[in-house]
């Protein structure tokens, strides 16, 4: 993989729409490519497309063990509609003991030191795993999430784990995919009709209110300034994040995992 790729890719997305933009990364990315879903309304989109279009591509999902029921309720309505499996990465037995052992089952309240580590144990590591070896990384980024716009692009090299990551839906609103899951019935979660328009794990999320951004509702007793997900990188193994506390580059993932 290099970042010449990332860059003709990229240069091809523009006039694409989002099927045919994840086919081409199938025909143009050599092995094996991973999406990374939250089950989010994004996600369950790009699910819909790599299930209906039957496309070599897994479907992965972080399973923290903290997901609302609703989002495990998704889960198995997903692959029942499609008849696909989506993949589960979980957190390492031993690593969650002694996280629950030092700092107990919520301290993720209490420090953001300590939220990073649980989402360090129950998502970044898992994500580690899942993405291993593979040369393409799809999620579920949309640019009117992130305030950090210049930086992002469709396809780019990302340099720290060395394979391509791909946004399809980079320049679809949240409406244009409302309609979408809407107009070909995709199973969405009943909660974004709650307030919940970002979903991660159910200790960390709230419903927003009326004015607030879309991922206002996450780690909101945070300062924003000190909501680093660990997810994403860049090239020096620094974390990445949206100068406003909104997701960084490809966060969609957990969420786009469950973020
Ligand atoms: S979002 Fe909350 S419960 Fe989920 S991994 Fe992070 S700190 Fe833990």
């Amino acid at each position: 993989m290099s970042a010449e790729l990332a860059q003709d890719l990229n240069d091809s997305f523009a006039g694409l729409k989002p099927a045919e933009r994840l086919r081409l990364l199938t025909e143009r990315l050599p092995g094996r490519i991973v999406f990374t879903t939250s089950l989010g309304i994004e996600d369950q989109m790009l699910t819909h497309l790599i299930f209906r279009e039957k496309l070599a591509i897994d479907v992965v999902t972080l399973d923290t063990g903290r997901l609302f029921p609703e989002t495990y309720a998704l889960w198995q309505q997903t692959e029942e509609t499609y008849g696909r499996r989506i993949k589960a990465k979980y957190p390492q037995a031993e690593a969650l003991e002694a996280l629950i052992d030092d700092q107990g089952i919520n301290g993720f309240y209490f420090a953001p030191e300590m939220r990073k580590a649980c989402c360090g144990a129950r998502k970044v590591e898992p994500l580690g795993r899942a993405l291993a070896g593979a040369s393409g990384w799809i999620t579920g980024l949309r640019r009117d999430q992130s305030a950090n716009r210049e930086r992002l692009d469709f396809v780019s090299f990302d340099g720290a784990r060395g394979l391509i990551k791909a946004n399809p839906l980079f320049d679809w609103t949240r409406e244009e995919i409302r309609v979408f899951t809407v107009d070909n019935a995709v199973p969405v979660n009943p909660l974004h009709d709650q307030g919940f328009l970002s979903i991660g794990c159910a200790p960390c999320t709230r419903a927003i209110r009326p004015g607030e951004v879309e991922r206002a509702g996450r780690w909101w007793w945070e300062e924003e300034t000190k909501r680093e997900c660990g997810l994403h990188v860049d090239e020096a193994g620094q974390p990445v994040r949206a100068e406003d506390g909104r997701p960084a580059p490809g966060d969609s993932a957990f969420e786009t995992i469950p973020s």
